[in-house]
């Protein structure tokens, strides 16, 4: 607790002044709707910095006018990036401080950003990232699902076969998954998610965070697809998609019947092997078995 003091006691003491560092690589997190969500030491950053490195200079240009900042831009999207890692390396090798923002929310997290940020890795180039805004913990923050662990898949696939596969994925997990979904594809993939996914397992669909049509949506995928034909307002804006753990999969499954299940898997047929540790520990056969035939898929 005492640590927990003098750690907050250093970071009000931080000087104003040192906002920025030379040479030094900054990951700003940008709001994703609301622009009060920007914070204090974000602004600062920007403000400091010698070069915003930016997804869309021009949308970014609306942010700078709300929080009143003149900034020097310079874009970085998913097509210039190698291009433009090369010339910010250079920049940063020389004592310039650059500053990374994506249209909204933590760049990187199914944003530009990656390709600059490892090669800096790579040259021992300083990165420093802020906390901030990102739509995936937002969402999961207030779903009523276990976050515990999680994973975060990041936009579905688009292509059917791939995304019935990934869905069979996040059916077999013990962990809730998190995902993306643009507005053009919501009701295809809760339309996948209502043939793959079992009545009991959650989706929690989350559209809007931050602004004013904030909305979540708790249910079988069943329902959350009724909710969205519903309205036809309903399908528009920006959604996270959540499916919670596999209801029989999160079963807590002792670590002994694991073993004893595993060392009669070479002897018997799974399925029979899966009965008799089932019927020993008292535990759902199908259970046992799904854990131990998908370890490895998650
Ligand atoms: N880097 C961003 C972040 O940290 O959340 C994500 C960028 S990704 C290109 C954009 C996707 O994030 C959207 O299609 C949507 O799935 C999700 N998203 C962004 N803002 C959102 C919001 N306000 N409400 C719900 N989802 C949002």
């Amino acid at each position: 607790m005492s640590d927990r003091i003098d750690d907050a006691v250093l970071a009000d003491d931080a000087p104003d002044h040192a906002a920025v560092e030379p040479g030094v690589l900054y990951i700003v997190p940008t709001p994703i709707g609301n622009l009060g969500d920007i914070t204090h030491r974000a602004v600062q950053v920007l403000d400091a910095v010698d070069v915003v490195a930016a997804e869309d200079t021009r949308h970014s240009q609306r942010l700078f006018q709300h929080i009143g900042l003149q900034v020097n831009m310079l874009s970085l999207h998913n097509h210039n990036e190698e291009k433009r890692t090369k010339l910010l390396i250079s920049k940063l090798q020389g004592g310039a401080s650059v500053a990374l923002i994506s249209d909204a929310g933590t760049p990187l997290i199914s944003d530009p950003g990656y390709v600059l940020v490892s090669e800096c890795r790579k040259q021992s180039i300083r990165i420093v990232a802020l906390p901030g805004a990102c739509a995936a913990i937002t969402a999961l923050s207030a779903s009523g699902l276990p976050t515990d662990r999680f994973i975060f898949v990041g936009f579905l696939p688009v292509k059917q076969v791939a995304l019935t596969q990934a869905l069979e994925r996040l059916q077999q997990s013990p962990y809730t998954s998190v995902c993306y979904e643009a507005p053009r594809r919501i009701e295809q993939t809760l339309q996948a998610m209502v043939h793959i996914l079992p009545e009991d397992q959650t989706v929690v669909l989350a559209k809007e965070l931050t602004k004013t049509f904030e909305t979540y949506v708790t249910g079988s995928a069943q329902d959350v697809l009724n909710w969205l034909h519903s309205d036809v307002n309903h399908q528009r804006g920006e959604f996270v998609l959540m499916v919670g753990p596999n209801p029989q999969r999160n079963e807590s499954i002792p670590a002994e019947a694991l073993k004893l299940h595993a060392a009669l898997v070479p002897l018997l047929p799974p399925k029979q092997a899966a009965a008799i540790v089932a019927e020993h520990y008292g535990l759902k056969k199908n259970a046992l078995y799904q854990a131990t035939l998908h370890k490895n898929t998650v």
